[in-house]
């Protein structure tokens, strides 16, 4: 019997589908300064001249954005030494990931990634039809390669590096990334999320850019959200061999990416340096932070992002409530561990204050 009721049921996919928790703000406490050290976002401003670019762009708001997003393909194509269709923009890199999906993955597929690994992963695999195969981290908290390739089957379409890796920090060095790579079976298509590259100290001798141009499997995403600083705007792209951006584009909303998000872009380009002093300080700011939570005795791994992971265990959840009563949000995996971004430096002492009086596990 069909009832009106049939109409209200989604594809039996979204039942597998995990929530997504976003980083809380913490809440306004009279005389206590807070901190949000829960979403990995920067604590700077806009680069210089962002904010002008995207001023000027807001008496054009009557209009559709440039659906080509032209201007900024030009920048990137020659910053990347690509061409402009080998490039596909979203609404942050996440956007780009659930296109990209879209467009490989039928139901029943399957698609590898390491875990614990960024929680977008799971969601956005299985609202597709695909099957998530997580793959548990080594006891350093990085990629287990070997087992990520003993996982792939007949089905794997594919597979992800998250590198550096949300929320734990180690990223996969470029050799290791490059042998790897050559060994992954070849219908498979290799993902490099590099949301965090920009971090990395030293920078790799390699990235997904240049991998690509001897494996043309590899995609590698990047976006504007952490270093560059422009989360609230939404832009992210890949760098794919022309098949595979065309059908990231195939599948993406058309204008899902403003004006604004590309004007900012654009100009926080026109700013590299500014960013690589942010970005060293940061990275000053991270070795500080992990330096003290080793000396208090937390093992924390070697980050290469904009944020530390404490692996508290069982404590996770008391860490993450003394941490909000310091003033202090981060993000806590319960039962695993505490994900907390580098911030302004004395929000990093707030944590410090409380990490180091904590039980470590
Ligand atoms: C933050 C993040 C992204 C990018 O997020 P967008 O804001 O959608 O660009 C991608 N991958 C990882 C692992 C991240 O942590």
């Amino acid at each position: 019997m069909s009832s009106p009721h049939d109409a209200l049921v989604p594809r039996a996919a979204l039942g597998s589908v995990p929530v997504y928790r976003p980083g809380r703000p913490p809440a306004p406490r009279d005389g206590l300064a807070t901190y949000k050290l829960s979403s990995n976002e920067n604590p700077y401003p806009p680069l210089p001249g962002v904010v002008e670019a995207v001023r000027r762009t807001l008496p054009g708001l009557n209009r559709y954005p440039d659906m080509g997003v032209t201007g900024l393909y030009e920048r990137l194509a020659e910053r990347h030494g690509v061409r402009t269709d080998e490039l596909a923009s979203g609404a942050g890199s996440v956007a780009v990931l659930y296109h990209l999906l879209q467009a490989f993955c039928e139901p029943g597929d399957e698609v590898v990634h390491a875990w614990r690994s960024f929680e977008a992963y799971p969601i956005a695999i299985n609202l597709t039809g695909a099957r998530s195969v997580p793959v548990p981290l080594t006891e350093t908290a990085e990629h287990d390669l070997e087992a990520m390739l003993a996982a792939v089957t007949d089905r794997t379409r594919v597979l992800v590096v998250c590198t550096p890796n949300n929320p734990t920090g180690p990223a996969v060095d470029a050799a290791t990334l490059r042998d790897f790579v050559g060994r992954v079976p070849e219908h498979v298509l290799v993902v490099v999320d590099e949301a965090y590259l920009e971090f990395r100290d030293p920078a790799p001798t390699e990235t997904s850019v240049e991998l690509r141009r001897d494996h043309p499997r590899v995609v590698g995403l990047r976006t504007f959200s952490k270093a560059w600083g422009l989360a609230g705007l939404r832009i992210g792209y890949a760098v794919a061999a022309e098949p595979v951006a065309s059908a990231i584009r195939a599948c993406a909303l058309p204008f899902g990416v403003s004006d604004l998000a590309q004007a900012a872009a654009v100009a926080s380009l026109d700013h590299e340096a500014d960013l690589a002093e942010r970005v060293a300080a940061l990275v000053a700011e991270r070795t500080r932070v992990r330096d003290a939570l080793l000396e208090a005795g937390w093992a924390v791994p070697d980050s290469q992002a904009n944020f530390v992971w404490l692996p508290a265990g069982e404590a996770t959840l008391d860490v993450a409530a003394a941490c909000a009563d310091a003033g202090v949000m981060v993000r806590p995996f319960a039962g695993e561990g505490v994900r907390v971004t580098v911030g302004e430096p004395a929000g990093n002492d707030v944590l410090l204050g409380v990490a180091s009086s904590m039980a470590r596990v």
